[in-house]
């Protein structure tokens, strides 16, 4: 039987699980990664953003937070003090809060000087492909929520900054470079993020840059009404799919390339698990 899940107050079990039936409950809102989620997998997108489950601890994405802390924390300061040693020493001091959950996951540590030395070249390619001192930063880790033809988008972004040809949004990528074939993602995603923009602050980005700290390469995209229509469509698509998937109950597993950052694989028919009843138990996922 379907279950939903309901929130108790403090010093009570964070979580129980009553009785639910279809349709399932239409999220009240999506996010840029979101929608590329929903794109990658829908089993996926229906535990993280229906079901809500917890994803199993690891540590496939510290080395990703780590970067964006040490680069933002860059971006506060004065530009001449965003330097490669004080990016490092930023980085350096983020890893070390991570000692705790390091610890708790038993990682070796050849595994933590395998990550270490990831951070590392991360910072480095960041100071390849863009010199910090001529960043005219106007935010950072920006939070957004806004109205978009009557949905609701939320969204976090890196950073915009004032460039001489208008606003830029800047979204960091510590993982590889996807396929030319799914670099439309890329450019809806900063779209998105533009969008938000416009809705929250009144002004229209006119470029996104996406710079990718694996690879070490920039993508730039051109944004303009175009674009940004186009981008609004996929969006009142994607709803429409995500409602009529909620009637259904239908959200099949899609293998691919994204399955190495999922923490569901033991809850998912692709990788030999059973899929969970809608709510299905954090246990369950642990299992
Ligand atoms: S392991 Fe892959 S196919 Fe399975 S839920 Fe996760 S992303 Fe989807």
């Amino acid at each position: 039987m379907p279950w939903l899940r309901v929130h108790h107050p403090p010093r009570r079990p964070a979580v129980t699980y009553l009785p639910m039936s279809l349709p399932l409950p239409v999220p009240k809102q999506l996010s840029p990664s979101a929608l590329t989620l929903w794109d990658r997998c829908r089993l996926a997108f229906r535990y993280r953003t229906i079901d809500r489950l917890p994803e199993p601890p690891g540590t496939g994405n510290l080395v990703g937070l780590a970067t964006h802390a040490a680069l933002d924390g860059l971006m506060q300061l004065p530009v001449q003090d965003r330097t490669l040693p004080v990016a490092h020493e930023l980085a350096a001091s983020t890893w070390r809060s991570y000692n705790g959950t390091l610890w708790a996951l038993a990682v070796s540590r050849e595994e933590r000087a395998r990550l270490r030395a990831e951070l590392a070249a991360a910072v480095e390619r960041y100071f390849a492909v863009e010199d910090p001192t001529t960043v005219d930063v106007v935010a950072t880790e920006h939070r957004m929520k806004a109205e978009v033809d009557g949905r609701t988008l939320t969204g976090v972004l890196d950073r915009i900054d004032r460039t001489p040809d208008g606003l830029a949004v800047v979204d960091y990528k510590v993982t590889r470079r996807p396929h030319p074939s799914y670099s439309w993602r890329e450019g809806r995603q900063v779209a998105l993020y533009g969008l938000l923009w416009q809705a929250t602050a009144g002004e229209s980005p006119a470029q996104g840059r996406l710079l990718h700290l694996v690879d070490g390469v920039v993508t730039r995209w051109k944004l303009h009404e175009g674009l940004y229509g186009a981008v609004r469509t996929e969006l009142a698509n994607a709803w429409r799919s995500l409602e009529r998937a909620c009637e259904s109950g239908e959200f099949p597993a899609q293998k691919g390339p994204h399955c190495d950052w999922c923490g569901f694989q033991a809850c998912c028919p692709a990788w030999g698990g059973t899929v969970l009843p809608f709510g299905g138990t954090p246990e369950e996922v642990r299992a």
